[in-house]
């Protein structure tokens, strides 16, 4: 199969195009590095089946030849990703994925769309399922993200409908892991980051926000899983694992080892990064684990083990 990977170069996107390379596949990456890195696919740069093109899809999604999958996998992802570029992270979740999409039309491909637990906002039912609408702030400072996200999943969805498009839609919970850029700001690489410089773990606010953290191979096998399948309903993609900002942090510290002199510490942010945080999020997966018979297999322990290796030889 020949498979496009807009955001090729990030996070998930790089690990998805190793996936997708390892099995066989040819892979076309799509990446403006507004938060991807070289980097992250510097490794795969003169491989016989993978090609890279530098590119905004904003402004346009298109590669010549045959495509058989659409993995539209482009957006700043983490709250200071778009807290810093609202409206390049709501083009790309409208003109971007509109682009993608038109792009699958026209080969025939099937496509599917990264979407994300953000939907669900800060939900009012727990654990998540799919069929929850979400309580989202539209006008709050992550409704840059959170409209994108639900906008793509709509128009994904019209595709679907008008054109008979195969669509896919996966809905992302907190996934962790290496290529996790340093200064992403997200929870795992600030603690990891700052455990490995022995530096204060720094808590927001009373810590007791929770989040489910997914290891980033355990995503993108549920994510191929759902992409070879025949579900057009959004899938729940995360580790139901559920624990407060304040035991992440211990987890953390006890997964750095007893070398780690960092503390523990609660400290106020910006008031914009914390507004309309999450108070609880965890994923309801009945969906994924009887459709795509998938489940996360990576515990948070190994998970964490090869985050810390891997920012070890990063700092
Ligand atoms: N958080 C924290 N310290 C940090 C970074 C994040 O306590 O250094 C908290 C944040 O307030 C939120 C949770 O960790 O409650 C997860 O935040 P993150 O930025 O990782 O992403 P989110 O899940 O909100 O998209």
């Amino acid at each position: 199969m020949r498979i496009v990977v807009t955001g090729g170069a990030g996070f998930i996107g790089s690990h998805v195009c190793d996936r997708l390379i390892a099995e066989g596949h040819h892979v076309a990456a799509i990446d403006n590095f507004i938060t991807g890195s070289p980097d992250n696919i510097a490794h795969l740069i003169g491989h016989e089946r993978f090609e890279f093109v530098q590119a905004d899809i904003i402004a346009g999604c298109w590669v010549e030849g045959t495509v058989d999958a659409v993995m539209n996998l482009a957006s700043p992802a983490s709250p200071v990703g778009y807290l810093d570029n609202p409206i390049e992270t709501m083009l790309v979740g409208s003109h971007g994925t509109h682009n993608a999409l038109e792009l699958a039309r026209q080969k025939g491909a099937r496509f599917l769309q990264a979407s994300t637990s953000e939907v669900y906002g800060d939900p009012l039912e727990h654990p998540q399922h799919e069929d929850y609408w979400g309580h989202v702030n539209c006008v709050g400072v992550r409704s840059v993200y959170d409209e994108a996200k639900r906008f793509a999943e709509a128009l994904t969805m019209a595709y679907h409908r008008r054109h008979g498009l195969q669509t896919r839609i996966i809905r992302i919970f907190n996934t962790y892991g290496p290529r996790m850029a340093l200064n992403d700001g997200r929870v795992v690489p600030n603690f990891v980051a700052q455990a490995v410089r022995n530096q204060p773990l720094t808590v927001y606010g009373d810590g007791k926000a929770t989040r489910s953290f997914c290891y980033v191979s355990d995503l993108v096998d549920g994510m191929l899983r759902l992409l070879w399948s025949n579900e057009t309903r959004p899938v729940n993609i995360g580790n139901p694992r559920e624990m407060t900002v304040l035991e992440f942090a211990q987890a953390v510290k006890a997964a750095a080892g007893p070398t780690c002199t960092s503390e523990i510490v609660f400290v106020q942010p910006r008031a914009e990064r914390i507004a309309d945080d999450p108070q609880r999020r965890q994923p309801d997966i009945t969906r994924a684990r009887t459709v795509l018979g998938w489940e996360p297999r990576i515990s948070l322990e190994e998970g964490l083990q090869r985050t810390i290796d891997y920012f070890r030889s990063r700092i």
